[in-house]
């Protein structure tokens, strides 16, 4: 497993179980709390800055970045912090957004993340440009249920849910990134131009929990018909009908079709004319 495999924990962990941990440039000073192991002449929280409410102008904040920087290139977990700070979270956010981090700024940072996602081969891009994956992705920014985004895609809920997982991995995100995230990184890529983005509150996942269909019984109702067994039971996962002694009746399951078709009928010929699309359809089998 490579470093770009592990989570942000997976990497914070090994960052902070490692034998020289404690040897770290910014930890505090043993003799003095507030001033930097790593340099004394250093306020302990130098990585990070003042805090909000003063204020730091750009020359002092990249002297202090520098000097800042000067203490991670001595650091002996350099490495393990830079791998950590600059993982991606599964919000598709760096871990450590802010500050100076394995000796560097968090510009730096960030520039390399979106660095990384340009850099994915040219024949993953092309991936994205089949027809199905442009309506998906075109539907998800307008909408995010489901339903409403296969229908406005133009296929079936299983199709678009999948094409949506398909889009999160193809961009590199993680699966439980949010709609907004992945929303945001397609139009980084370019893949979103002219399109308009409805957004939601940052909650709404891209790949949606599973779908639930309708699912139950589907049962058939015969009534005076004596020689129909009523009523018949039909079970969709089955989705090939059943058989009865006198006729046979065969059912597709059709999304938003209703679960309970009830028949009445006094003769055969009645439900010839009540079904004739179904009977039809048995007759051409
Ligand atoms: S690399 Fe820099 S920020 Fe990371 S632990 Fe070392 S001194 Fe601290």
């Amino acid at each position: 497993m490579t470093s770009t495999e592990k989570s942000s924990e997976q990497l914070r962990r090994e960052w902070v179980i490692h034998p020289h941990f404690r040897y770290r440039g910014c930890a505090p000073d043993p003799d003095d709390p507030m001033r930097m192991a790593g340099d004394p002449s250093l306020h302990v929280g130098a990585h990070n800055g003042p805090d909000a409410f003063l204020p730091e102008g750009q020359v002092e904040r990249r002297e202090r970045e520098a000097k800042a920087i000067e203490v991670c290139l001595n650091c002996p977990v350099m490495v393990q912090c830079d791998a950590y700070a600059s993982s991606v979270r599964p919000d598709g956010r760096l871990a450590e957004p802010e500050g100076v981090w394995g000796g560097r700024r968090a510009l730096e940072r960030h520039k390399a993340l979106i660095a990384a996602r340009h850099a994915v081969p040219a024949a993953s891009t092309r991936r994205f440009q089949t027809a199905q994956k442009r309506a998906v992705l075109a539907a998800l920014a307008s909408c995010w249920d489901p339903f409403d985004v296969a229908e406005a895609a133009g296929m079936d809920v299983r199709t678009a849910n999948w094409q949506r997982s398909s889009l999160v991995r193809l961009l590199g995100l993680p699966k439980d990134v949010s709609r907004m995230r992945a929303l945001a990184v397609a139009r980084e890529r370019g893949l979103l131009e002219g399109v308009e983005l409805v957004p939601d509150d940052g909650s709404v996942p891209a790949i949606p929990p599973p779908t639930r269909l309708p699912v139950g019984p589907q049962q058939l109702y015969m009534w005076g018909v004596e020689e129909f067994p009523a009523p018949v039971e039909v079970q969709p996962s089955a989705g090939r009908g059943v058989r009865s002694p006198s006729m046979r009746v065969k059912f597709k399951r059709v999304e938003g079709q209703e679960d309970l078709v009830m028949v009445e009928a006094d003769s055969l010929a009645e439900v010839h004319e009540m079904f004739p699309a179904e009977i039809a359809l048995e007759a051409a089998a």
